[in-house]
């Protein structure tokens, strides 16, 4: 049975063409989808009553809820999602004073293998699909408070480029949920071919993770540096420059002891040089089974210094949820029971 929600509005059309319905509908249709919170046919009180039947009969709206919701003292929230096919994945809603921001899925687990974070550690269950995407904004209660989106949860956005995309030009279209593309991020490890099909036509704000500018240092903490270089990345970037009001950054893990001296600092400011962007440090997120640590005070200190006087803008991200397994990098997508 076809789900609505992750459909385009042609696609929506045609649908609706199948049952004798007609354009207008499909854009009625698409409006009640992607900016309220329809979950039944029968509520969509703008189109024929025949043909809300007989869409209820031939389709379903493709909306369902977390099965389990983690509270932090610092009021962030994880949600943590099932769907049809059994996948599992987590959602992350935290609300500031400045803004409310949600990181969402792109995949269940991850095939990238990162050795500092956990979702590459408990491998891949396969690639989320736009539905699964856009549902975790839409079912969330949190919904109309969200005025930030981040791609930054579990999972490789580039390595699911197409369902990405689509869930993305959803939420930005004036006839989906109308959400500003300079207010949605993808975080990427920097994949070249889907990177060189984002480069051609940027639907949002893109970040990479840098973590370490030093390519067989890098090769330790990412194997994709063996198959996907930083420096072509940067390459890239640097020949299809991202628009205003579009930014790039780039992340960088901070892990105590391995990627924060001095020289790294250096050689990071050699790689972005004359790249408009800025870098966002994450200080790392502890969890079990790895010898990692995260970086002292003044490590982290004596490293931003020497980042900001060669030159590289800088902020660091301090990480919402620790305490329910909620930060960058923690996600496993296991429930409690
Ligand atoms: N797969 C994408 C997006 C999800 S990860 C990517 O890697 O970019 C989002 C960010 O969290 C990445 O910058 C990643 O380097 C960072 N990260 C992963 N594990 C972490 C940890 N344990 N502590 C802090 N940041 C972490
Ligand atoms: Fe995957 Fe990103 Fe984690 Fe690497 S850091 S394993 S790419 S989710």
């Amino acid at each position: 049975m076809v789900c609505l929600i992750g459909k385009s509005l042609n696609e929506i059309s045609k649908i609706v063409l199948n049952q004798s319905g007609h354009a207008d509908h499909a854009l009625e249709i698409a409006k009640w989808l992607y900016r309220k919170e329809t979950s039944t046919f029968e509520e969509i009180i703008t189109i024929p009553l025949i043909l809300r039947k007989a869409l209820d009969i031939n389709s379903c709206i493709g909306k369902y809820n977390p099965i389990q919701v983690h509270e932090s003292a610092d009021e962030t929230r994880k949600y943590l999602f099932e769907n049809y096919q059994s996948q599992r994945f987590e959602t992350v809603y935290m609300p500031s004073a400045k803004r409310n921001t949600l990181c969402i899925s792109t995949q269940s687990g991850c095939r990238m293998g990162c050795r500092f974070c956990l979702t590459g550690k408990i491998g891949f269950n396969g690639n989320l699909s736009a539905n699964d995407i856009l549902n975790q904004y839409l079912s969330i209660p949190e919904r109309s408070k969200i005025n930030r989106i981040v791609l930054m949860g579990m999972g490789e956005p580039f390595d699911n480029l197409n369902e990405v995309k689509k869930a993305v030009e959803i939420l930005t279209a004036d006839w989906g949920a109308s959400f500003g593309a300079s207010n949605i991020t993808i975080s990427t490890v920097g994949l070249h071919e889907p990177l060189k099909l984002f480069l051609e036509n940027p639907f949002c704000n893109l970040a990479i993770s840098l973590n370490n500018p030093i390519s067989h240092e890098r090769k330790e903490l990412m194997p994709i540096e063996k198959s996907n270089p930083i420096a072509e990345t940067v390459n890239l970037l640097r020949k299809h420059p991202i628009k205003k009001p579009l930014r790039l950054s780039f992340e960088y893990v901070a892990l105590g002891g391995i990627n924060i001296t001095e020289r790294h600092a250096i050689a990071v400011s050699a790689l972005l040089k004359g790249l408009k962007c800025h870098l966002n440090i994450i200080p790392w997120n502890s969890h079990e089974g790895t010898s990692f640590k995260s970086p002292s005070e003044i490590e982290l200190n004596a490293f931003i210094n020497c980042l900001n006087k060669n030159g590289v803008l800088t902020a660091v991200r301090q990480s919402r949820g620790e305490d329910i397994g909620a930060a960058c990098g923690q996600m496993a997508g296991v429930s409690d029971e």
